[in-house]
């Protein structure tokens, strides 16, 4: 059966792949104990829940409404293909700022230069 968390990659957590390297530092002697093993596990850990969520948020959708796997594919690959390649990853852009238009960072929520707050695209990158 198709599935969409298997298309993107999700089958395999994570957490697999990041806890075994994470763990295997902590208390072998194999090498030195990396410094990032515990931000490796809870970032894992975290991204596996976030995982978990939509997994059960497309569930519920799926069925109670007449979507299937495909369209969620469909969208999926609708969305990545956004920044010009379907490449698994979510590129975000260079915007201009209202008040001087310079560039802005995708991900700052004020213009560096002026201090201009930076109106939010969607409601992923809006401040709370
Ligand atoms: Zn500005």
């Amino acid at each position: 059966m198709l599935n969409a968390f298997n298309v993107i990659g999700l089958g395999l957590t994570i957490g697999d792949a990041l806890g075994a390297a994470s763990v295997d530092s902590g208390g072998s002697n194999s090498g030195p104990a990396n410094p990032m093993a515990g931000h490796d596990v809870a970032l894992a850990r975290r991204v596996d829940k976030l995982t978990m969520a939509c997994m059960a948020m497309w569930e519920l959708i799926r069925d109670q409404t007449t979507l299937t796997e495909e369209d969620l594919i469909a969208k999926m690959r609708e969305i990545d293909l956004r920044d010009g390649s379907e490449d698994g990853k979510l590129t975000l852009r260079v915007r201009n700022c209202p008040a001087c238009n310079r560039p802005v960072g995708p991900r700052s929520d004020q213009c560096l230069y002026c201090g201009a707050d930076m109106p939010s695209e969607t409601a992923f990158n809006k401040s709370l």
